[in-house]
């Protein structure tokens, strides 16, 4: 016994319960799956098909290169977003099980498939040299016990060999949803929020689990503009329909 707990029992624990989870679909309890999801499911995902170019706001229809109006209106401070599915069932389960119960499970075939998207979009050049987790305000992270993005960066950092820096910006305050305010209060609600406190190179990517209005990202990419970047990407699972 160490510290009250027996690690055999543990070990035990451990191992029954990854046999009765083993290699089930999260999402339709499948037998069959492959890294958590089964075929059927894998394929039902809400592929964002059609989106903006700039913002991957779901679009009905777009020809590629294609923008939303908010982006025509006021072309926005990054060069273009990579978001592979959109912000609906079973997506939206999968990430809200891991984001507010902290089950991993359920976001692993989702990261594992997001590394192989980003692989294949991009070119060579367009290769960020750092990845930056949307940052938490450090009470809302103590909270939860993690940052998601900080997670999601990880991950596909390591898979695509580029470094993540989570501390070179610092979210100052809390904000209150950006859902239900008009662009005008969106702005207000985010002004000086970010603070920038390492170097940034040219060319980086803002990683989040979740684009919703896209005001955050904005205000965050414009932060990073005025500290140097020049290309700027946003990388995220899921983007909510306008
Ligand atoms: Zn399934
Ligand atoms: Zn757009």
């Amino acid at each position: 016994m160490i510290n009250g707990l027996n690690p055999l029992s543990t070990l035990i624990k451990r191992k029954v319960n990854s046999a009765k989870e083993g290699g089930r679909c999260v999402t339709c309890l499948s037998p069959y799956a492959s890294h958590g999801l089964c075929l059927g499911c894998r394929n039902d995902l809400p592929r964002n098909r059609w989106y903006c170019y700039s913002c991957a706001l779901p679009l009905a229809f777009a020809t590629p290169g294609m923008r939303c109006g908010e982006c025509q209106t006021a072309l926005p401070p990054f060069t273009r977003a990579l978001i592979p599915w959109r912000y609906q069932f079973p997506v939206d389960g999968m990430i809200g099980r891991y984001k507010y119960h902290g089950h991993r499970k359920f976001i692993r075939p989702l990261l594992a498939d997001f590394s192989q998207f980003l692989d294949q979009q991009l070119l060579p050049e367009q290769r960020p040299d750092l990845l930056i987790p949307a940052p938490m305000h450090w009470l809302r992270r103590w909270q939860r016990g993690f940052n998601q993005a900080q997670d999601i960066a990880e991950f596909v950092g390591t898979r695509l060999d580029i470094p993540v820096a989570a501390d070179v910006v610092r979210r100052r305050r809390r904000t209150s949803a950006q859902r239900g305010l008009n662009r005008a209060d969106r702005l207000v609600n985010l002004a000086n929020v970010f603070e920038v406190c390492g170097a940034i190179p040219e060319r980086v990517a803002i990683v989040d689990d979740v684009v919703t209005t896209g005001a955050t990202v904005r205000v965050l990419a414009r932060a990073l503009a005025d500290a140097g970047a020049r290309d700027i990407q946003i990388w995220a699972l899921a983007r909510t329909p306008g």
